[in-house]
């Protein structure tokens, strides 16, 4: 039998991302995703080392999803029972008030995260499907719930709080709660480790850069900003999200544009950011229509990287002293060209990057400022399932 293994699950609303995980190695055992769940030709994609196995068909539900997979982990020659999995961790994106902690789930958790639905409707009822299907599939296995925004829960009441009517704010949990936290704490602890630092006297700001992105200013290992906020709308420019928006525009388009709560939230989660400026938010096809020179996409890639660069300044003044500068997720780690244009001209702050270094492709955590220059920049390649696979196994022993 193999050892301790953690399977590790992410559902979005038609797709579901797993990974099977030896939490003290970080070895990969097995991967996969299921896509277009409840539409026709349905695909779950199954990877073991070098094997693909590949399944082309209809999907009713997460559960059916599941099952295909679990199939695809027979058909790849191995029975899930032989898996050795200990725990079953689950990405939750909204952890509310009262979630900050990897949380193992029964059904008065499920009921709790339930009741966030408000706080977040177009994440925690899918991450919750996920829950619900693997309890049923392996019901001797725990599941524990690891909450995108708990690595939040300690920042400052300054930095928390918004400006707007104390007990309105009150009444419903309105604050900044912070996202993508399991991939800010990583990214950071990562960082640490790698220059063999102190984290206590280590001021960093790290900029994850994916789909989703967000930057964080992090001071002796405790985050005293983040770009998100009650919801993961907030910040920086993302690839269908608009980020930062001044919030009249709401008030403004429900006035003028004759448009619902429910339309505004799908312009500006689904329709807006990079797919809103130019009609692409794959990071990769927009980078060739810049280079193209194609005038929607140079603006979008401006306003992504205008956005980006007041955030690195915002934060750099928080901070006080800035350490290190990080950048990671799938933008931040292969995209040079915006690692170059993030940093230009900002030698008389102390950061110089070294074009050599910056452009050359690696998937290792590395330095690519100069050996000189004050602040360090660094690319830490984040592994978010990793880590909810360890926060798992911690919170399952902190239970025994
Ligand atoms: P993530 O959400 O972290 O998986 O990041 C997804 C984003 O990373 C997509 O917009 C991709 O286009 C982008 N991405 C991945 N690889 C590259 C690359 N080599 N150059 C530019 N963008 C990339």
């Amino acid at each position: 039998m193999a050892s301790d293994t953690v399977l590790v699950l992410n559902a979005g609303s038609s797709s579901l991302k797993y990974q099977l995980v030896q939490p003290d190695s970080g070895e990969v055992i097995a991967s996969g995703v299921v896509e277009r769940i409840g539409e026709s030709g349905a695909t779950v994609k199954h990877r073991r080392g070098d094997e693909t196995h590949e399944f082309v068909g209809k999907i009713a539900d997460h559960q059916e999803g599941l099952e295909k997979a679990f199939e695809l982990f027979r058909e790849a020659g191995h029975d899930l029972a032989e898996e050795g999995i200990t725990a079953v961790g689950h990405r939750v994106v909204h952890g509310g008030p009262k979630f900050y902690r990897p949380t193992v789930v029964d059904d008065e958790v499920i009921a709790e995260i339930n009741e966030l639905e408000d706080l977040a409707p177009l994440h925690n009822p899918v991450n919750l499907l996920g829950i619900e299907a693997i309890r049923e599939l392996l019901p001797d296995v725990p599941s524990v719930a690891v909450f995108d925004t708990a690595f939040f829960h300690d920042l400052p009441d300054h930095a928390a709080t918004y400006a707007i009517d104390k007990d309105l704010a009150e009444a419903h949990d309105i604050r900044r709660y912070g996202f993508h936290g399991t991939s800010h704490e990583y990214v950071s602890q990562q960082t640490a480790e790698f220059l063999g630092a102190d984290p206590e006297s280590l001021n960093q700001i790290v900029l994850h850069l994916g789909n989703g992105a967000s930057a964080s200013a992090i001071e002796g290992g405790r985050p005293v900003e983040t770009s998100m906020g009650l919801t993961p709308l907030e910040g920086l420019v993302m690839g269908t999200r608009s980020g930062d928006i001044d919030p009249g525009v709401v008030m403004y388009l429900r006035r003028a544009a004759g448009m619902d709560v429910d339309e505004i939230d799908a312009v500006l989660n689904r329709q807006s950011g990079l797919k809103g400026l130019c009609g692409e938010n794959d990071f990769r096809a927009l980078t060739e229509r810049v280079e193209a020179g194609d005038p929607d996409a140079t603006l979008a890639y401006n306003v992504y990287i205008h956005r980006l660069r007041k955030y690195v300044g915002a934060y750099m003044v928080t901070l006080g002293r800035t350490d290190a500068i990080v950048f990671t997720a799938g933008v931040g780690e292969n995209a040079a060209r915006v690692r170059t244009d993030a940093m230009a001209g900002l030698e008389n702050f102390g950061i110089q990057l070294d074009a050599e270094r910056n452009n050359s492709k690696s998937r290792e955590a590395r330095v690519i400022s100069t050996d000189d220059s004050a602040v360090t920049v660094l690319v830490i390649p984040t592994n978010e399932e990793l880590a909810i696979a360890r926060q798992s196994v911690t919170a399952l022993e902190a239970r025994a």
